[in-house]
């Protein structure tokens, strides 16, 4: 799924339709992409349904799971000047992708990387997940040891007044 720019029109949004599989994760996402071109700058904007196989943090059961999958990206299309002054580049590197005056826009990595941001850390089948019986033996001997943790460091703390 490679964006050409050359075939975009300026201010003529367009709306791609995504219905891709990303085997790679277990998931596939639907949605309308729009992209727009202005000036040195092409947005690509939408919002996608990916339907994700995630396994539960708790009791390791796999389960299927819709995540919302917001896309709001900026790409310019040359490189930044190194004449201008190193603020100003940074400040435009903060919102905005450089192609390297390349004509393609990969949309595939774009969704890819966006579902990666949108997985769960903790992922759970269920909010009142029991989990496994071995497994919240080890989260209470983790939380053990972490409440010895802080009061090590409040100790510490008084040593130090
Ligand atoms: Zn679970």
């Amino acid at each position: 799924m490679i964006l050409d720019i050359t075939e975009l029109e300026p201010n003529n949004p367009i709306d791609i339709e995504i219905d891709e599989d990303f085997e790679e994760l277990n998931a596939h996402a639907t949605g309308m992409l729009n992209v727009k071109m202005t000036g040195n700058f092409v947005f690509i904007k939408g919002d996608l349904d990916v339907n994700i196989e995630l396994e539960c943090s708790r009791c390791l059961k796999k389960f299927e799971e819709v995540l919302n999958v917001n896309i709001d990206e900026k790409f310019f299309k040359g490189s930044y000047s190194p004449v201008k002054s190193k603020e100003h580049q940074m400040k435009a590197a903060d919102f905005a992708e450089e192609l390297n005056n390349s004509d393609e826009i990969d949309l595939r990595d774009l969704i890819y990387q966006s579902i990666i941001i949108n997985v769960p850390a903790q992922a759970l089948c269920d909010e009142n997940c029991e989990g496994l019986e071995e497994l919240k033996n080890y989260i209470k001997a983790d939380e053990n040891i972490q409440t010895i943790e802080i009061s090590l460091k409040m100790n510490n703390k008084d040593n130090n007044n």
